[in-house]
């Protein structure tokens, strides 16, 4: 089965305090620790289950800068066979359907049966997963976690509301949005990485994917960002500061002055 894994790559949230900038714009980026977006971490080890079991290969796919190939070597280290960056300026700033229209037009270049993304990323806009699939006409499922092979369907398991499960068969090919939990992914050891240390990944820009430069970016985002900022306290917030062992102290302080822990 030929699969293709779309990662993003995000800012780490367990290494970064994320401050919002003044005008208001996107989050203070200088500095910041990246790493893979944590639902697609699990895509990728789920797509190479599903190689080592049938056969075929994992290609893993970013829309980024030159930047982001740190998180496709970083996939490949884990098990994925090929890497694809796609990088032009005119990327920038795409809204999530803006990064669909770019996702399609790798897939359109390529012969896959499976196309995976995380359940959501870093924005929390869980869009472009079920943009992709309605772009390509192809079947989609969400928060999948679940996969059993079939020769020319799937069947999947998506996870709904009180934690019940519901079974589905999807014809192939198809895309799948992936829930975190679905498995265990490998640790990624320094060995791991340098062994694809000087593997080339190829780089697509727009034109080499007949995207046209005004059919992505902000000018042609159909929903924009207008402001980002942190809201007001409602009464009787509180924000706990300090180390995490303070905070967990004084959470539990407070739970037991409520009444919450005897
Ligand atoms: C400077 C800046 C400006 C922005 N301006 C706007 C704006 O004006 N309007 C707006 O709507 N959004 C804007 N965005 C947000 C951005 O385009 C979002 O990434 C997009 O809306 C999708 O949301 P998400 O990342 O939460 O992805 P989701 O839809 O939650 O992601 C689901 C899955 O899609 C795949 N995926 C997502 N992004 C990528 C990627 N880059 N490469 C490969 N796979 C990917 C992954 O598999 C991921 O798990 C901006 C971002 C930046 C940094």
């Amino acid at each position: 089965m030929e699969i293709l894994v779309c990662v993003k790559r995000v800012p780490d949230t367990a290494e970064n305090e994320i401050a919002i900038k003044s005008d208001g714009t996107d989050i203070q980026r200088d500095d910041l620790v990246y790493s893979v977006n944590e639902w697609d971490n699990y895509a990728v080890e789920e797509a190479i289950q599903i190689r080592d079991k049938v056969g075929g290969s994992v290609t893993v796919v970013t829309v980024g800068d030159s930047e982001a190939e740190e998180v496709l070597r970083r996939q490949m280290a884990m098990g994925a066979d090929n890497g694809i960056l796609l990088a032009d300026d005119a990327f920038e700033g795409s809204d999530g359907r803006g990064i669909a229209a770019i996702l399609k037009a790798v897939v359109a270049k390529g012969k896959y049966d499976l196309v995976l993304t995380g359940a959501q990323a870093d924005d929390g806009a869980a869009q472009v997963g079920g943009m992709l699939a309605a772009m390509l006409d192809w079947p989609y499922a969400s928060l999948v976690n679940k996969i059993d092979t079939g020769d020319k369907s799937l069947k999947i398991g998506r996870e709904i509301e009180g934690g019940n499960q519901e079974m589905n068969e999807i014809d192939l090919p198809c895309v799948l949005s992936i829930q975190t939990g679905i498995n265990e992914p490998r640790y990624v050891g320094i060995r791991g990485i340098r062994k694809v240390a000087s593997i080339e990944i190829p780089t697509y820009a727009a034109a080499d994917l007949g995207v046209a430069a005004d059919a992505v970016g902000p000018a042609a985002a159909r929903v924009k960002r207008v402001d980002y900022f942190t809201p007001e306290m409602g009464a009787g917030a509180e924000i706990l500061e300090g180390s995490m062992e303070e905070k967990i102290d004084k959470l539990i302080e407070l739970l037991k002055a409520k009444g919450g822990l005897k």
